[in-house]
């Protein structure tokens, strides 16, 4: 089964990633941020700078990324997000290969296609439709720790909502949800000493 569908939805931007939900059968290809650096790099390349970056590129060894996604409950599949050389138009591009798990090698394969960090694609696979999107890591948890959880870690806004504290033994967590795009995450506390600490007259009496 081949490419059955790809066309990029407009108009869209990455601060509208929260318009696709997962109940509208929407994906989120996360990047790792030193991918999505490099990719702009070598997608800055234009054959004409004389510069043919084509060869390191081949055979695979420009995945940037690659992973599971559940499509579906039940429906998963393995993807590899790779630089390529698109020869159309002169420029380098990011394909996204989608492969049925249980199938080795190229038999797997259900759909490729050119995708790039600016818009969402939809491919077809089984019948159904899905709309895949490439967004960036989010924030690391040192980063989140320096901003003190200000901010919501996958789209940086500050629309968040902390729940109860629950404590137990040496440390606490806080359930948090964003109201922008609806990731939920906790954040962690830990037991770092003891201040304030007043003494009982009657403890010091019976030792
Ligand atoms: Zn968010």
């Amino acid at each position: 089964m081949a490419n059955a569908l790809s066309q990029p939805l407009t108009p869209w931007s990455a601060d509208h990633r929260h318009q696709l939900d997962r109940d509208a059968r929407s994906i989120f290809i996360l990047l790792p941020r030193s991918a999505v650096a490099l990719a702009n790099v070598v997608g800055s390349f234009h054959p004409d700078s004389g510069i043919d970056l084509s060869e390191a590129f081949r055979d695979g060894r420009g995945v940037l990324a690659k992973g599971r996604l559940e499509l579906d409950e039940g429906v998963e599949v393995s993807y590899e997000l790779t630089l390529c050389d698109a020869a159309s138009d002169n420029a380098f591009k990011l394909e996204l290969t989608i492969f049925d798990p249980a199938v080795d090698g190229d038999a797997g394969e259900l759909h490729r296609g050119v995708v790039t960090l600016d818009s969402p694609i939809t491919i077809s696979l089984f019948g159904d439709g899905w709309t895949i999107a490439l967004i960036e890591e989010p924030i690391t948890e040192d980063e989140y720790g320096q901003r003190q959880g200000s901010v919501c870690p996958v789209c940086t806004s500050d629309q968040i909502e902390g729940g109860r504290i629950e404590v137990d033994g040496g440390g606490a967590w806080q359930p948090i949800a964003c109201n922008h795009c609806g990731s939920t995450w906790d954040d962690d506390f830990k037991l770092t000493g003891y201040s304030r600490l007043s003494i009982s007259r009657e403890d010091a009496a019976n030792d």
